[in-house]
């Protein structure tokens, strides 16, 4: 094979900006949990492209849609109308809360929509704060939360090694901590006009936003006049075990953002915002020229048929905890474990120490997932993941941190 390993890697260091803490691999085909690598070598995926492959690579139904479209037509413009694009609006909607849906391609794309829609509506008549006229903007975002990379994105992340070097941010954003009810009600002004929150922190560390905080969140925005945003572009499509993180809790948002599992694998992104904030944007205000096209749309619809027709949340709820329970025992035998937590198929285990020699560990064994926070060992695997996969895979990571590998023991760095 005229492609080996180094040649691509060499490409790379030559041709593509070294944006990425890559692993070593040069992957060509995936299917399900299942990827293989340019030398024909399989390893069970259980961090599937960020979340992105949340039904696993090349899900049939997905890959079907995607082929069928194609044949069709791929784009069109959003002057004119298409009926997979009103489908997946529809959907979307019938399966959150009562609203309308934009496109885009990315999630740090919904998030720069929502930036861009809850100041238009803080500037309107509609968004007038209490007592108060337009000229509302600030928004109130978390510490240690993750939106994108965008320039409104990386301004509404809480996090300064995300920020660092590409001041000026864009103004208007102040971050509290996570959790804290308190600190975000001190935090409101007379220009505040939303909160965003991840109902769990994915790259901050698998942070589960606490029941009591959303829905003090919900009462405060109520009060304050306030639009509540949630960024479910980690959490939603079946991640946690309901189609919406924020469904566990019962708290609605005002707008949601989504992406990642959203198209299957497929680039796209959606904003949904309450009816009455939504018309906030009119024609011409926001715009993306690929956004909602009939092929990313199909896929939409191919996931979420899936997800439903193939029972994906039920999986998820019947293996999440399973998972969990499994790593509460290996907890119990591996010292520098000091959390498990997580809800579904959003898993997060805590160590004292640098998890990403663990991360190489695994790797070695056939088995890919995560590390944030240099601490966190992070696991999202794919909703239609086997009972048999799961177990090689628990197995593998279990025999990792439990064992000297290679000289390279977890325990003696503790
Ligand atoms: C990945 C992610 C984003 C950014 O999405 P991109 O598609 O990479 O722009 C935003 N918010 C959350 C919670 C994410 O996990």
């Amino acid at each position: 094979m005229a492609q080996s390993t180094n040649r691509v890697i060499a490409h790379y260091e030559r041709y593509v900006m070294n944006t990425y803490t890559r692993s070593p691999l040069v992957l060509t085909k995936g299917k399900g949990s299942r990827v293989w690598d340019v030398e024909g070598r399989e390893y069970l995926d259980l961090f599937p492209g960020w979340g992105v492959s949340g039904l696993g690579y090349n899900h049939p139904w997905v890959m079907t849609a995607l082929r069928g479209q194609s044949g069709r037509v791929i784009h069109i413009s959003n002057n004119y109308y298409h009926p997979l694009q009103a489908q997946a609006a529809k959907q979307l909607v019938e399966l959150s809360f009562d609203g309308k849906v934009f496109f885009s391609n990315s999630g740090a794309e919904a998030v720069e929509t929502a930036v861009k829609l809850v100041r238009r509506w803080g500037h309107s008549a509609n968004g007038a704060g209490i007592g108060q006229a337009g000229g509302r903007y600030e928004i109130i975002a978390m510490q240690q939360s993750f939106h994108g990379r965008t320039m409104a994105a990386v301004s509404a992340t809480g996090q300064s090694k995300h920020r660092q070097g590409f001041e000026p941010l864009v103004p208007g954003f102040v971050h509290v901590p996570f959790n804290d009810l308190e600190a975000v009600r001190r935090a409101v002004t007379l220009k505040t006009v939303a909160v965003l929150v991840e109902p769990i922190q994915g790259e901050g560390g698998v942070n589960i936003a606490g029941e009591a905080f959303l829905k003090g969140l919900r009462t405060l925005c109520d009060e304050q006049k306030l639009l509540l945003i949630f960024d479910e572009v980690q959490t939603g499509m079946g991640r946690t075990g309901t189609w919406f993180a924020y469904q566990h809790s019962g708290v609605e948002p005002d707008v949601m953002l989504l992406a990642k599992t959203l198209g299957g694998g497929f680039p796209i992104g959606a904003v949904i915002a309450k009816r009455a904030i939504a018309e906030t944007l009119t024609p011409g205000t926001h715009a993306t020229t690929y956004g909602g096209s009939p092929l990313g749309c199909a896929c939409i619809l191919a996931v979420i048929e899936a997800i439903k027709k193939q029972a994906l949340l039920e999986r998820v709820n019947r293996f999440g905890p399973y998972i969990l329970k499994r790593l509460e025992k290996l907890k119990a035998r591996v010292p520098f474990i000091t959390d498990v937590r997580g809800r579904g198929f959003m898993i997060g285990i805590e160590l004292t120490i640098d998890g990403r020699p663990l991360v190489d560990a695994c790797r070695t064994k056939r088995l890919l997932i995560n590390c944030t926070q240099e601490r966190v060992l992070r696991l999202l695997p794919a909703m239609t993941i086997t009972k048999a996969q799961l177990d090689r895979a628990l197995q593998i990571l279990e025999d990792v941190l439990t064992h000297d590998e290679a000289g390279a023991m977890p325990a003696a760095r503790a």
